[in-house]
């Protein structure tokens, strides 16, 4: 960049500047005393979930179509206040293009009876829509080709509470790279909305040990759930 351009860039940002702060100037003398941190539903009005499964279409955005069965885009309630993300479709999931049907699945349809719930009154996804084969870790251009989606599920559905299953779900949306035994136990934010890691089920399959913490997490989204 030259420096006539850069002084060109320099003017536009200190333009653009000035007219934001005449703006909340004015939208403050409408009485309004704080900005949503994130996009809500208003930013999409009349959009809904089907509208976004009809975009993703017969996707072939990245390698995963040549080996995926089904599309697992989601099921559960739009107007939900929890959203659990896992990480991506196993086989059972690719099977029948549902999420978490599997072993897995089954604990977590358990986990969220034991708060009160049913599978219907919440949304159950996945930061990948398709199944990596032999269930390998997601790549980076994968995430990048399927994330906007998800983005747009949580915009519309606009819960109170994520639940991340896993070291997956809770790094890819809160662009950490802590440990889940770290992330775990206390909420985060995605977009203003809360975010909390947990044990995936899978893992708690594995080292039901851990089924205690996990607990303590699901207690107190029930809590904020209630609240
Ligand atoms: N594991 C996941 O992360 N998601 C599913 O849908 C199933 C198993």
């Amino acid at each position: 960049m030259d420096k006539s351009e850069e002084s060109l860039r320099r003017k536009q940002l200190i333009e653009l500047l000035h007219d934001l702060k005449q703006h909340l100037g004015y939208l403050r003398s409408l009485g309004t005393e704080y900005l949503p941190a994130s996009p809500t539903k208003a930013s999409h009005p009349g959009l809904t979930l089907t509208d976004v499964r009809r975009e993703l279409g017969d996707c072939t955005r990245c390698k995963l179509h040549k080996t995926r069965r089904h599309i697992v885009f989601g099921e559960g309630s739009e107007n939900s206040t929890l959203v659990f993300v896992g990480e991506a479709p196993g086989e059972d999931e690719d099977r029948q293009g549902r999420p978490f049907v599997g072993k897995a699945g089954q604990l977590l349809t358990r986990i969220i009876n034991a708060i009160g719930l049913s599978r219907k009154e919440v949304y159950i996804t996945n930061i990948i829509k398709c199944r990596p084969p032999n269930n390998r870790n997601p790549q980076q251009d994968e995430i990048a080709s399927c994330e906007p989606f998800l983005g747009k599920q949580l915009e519309i559905i606009h819960p109170k509470i994520i639940c991340a299953l896993g070291t997956f779900a809770a790094q890819t949306l809160l662009t950490s790279d802590e440990k889940i035994s770290r992330l775990r136990g206390t909420f985060h934010e995605y977009r203003g909305i809360k975010v909390m890691p947990t044990y995936h089920p899978a893992f708690l399959l594995r080292n039901p040990q851990r089924k205690k913490e996990a607990w303590e997490d699901m207690k107190k989204i029930q809590k904020e759930y209630s609240k």
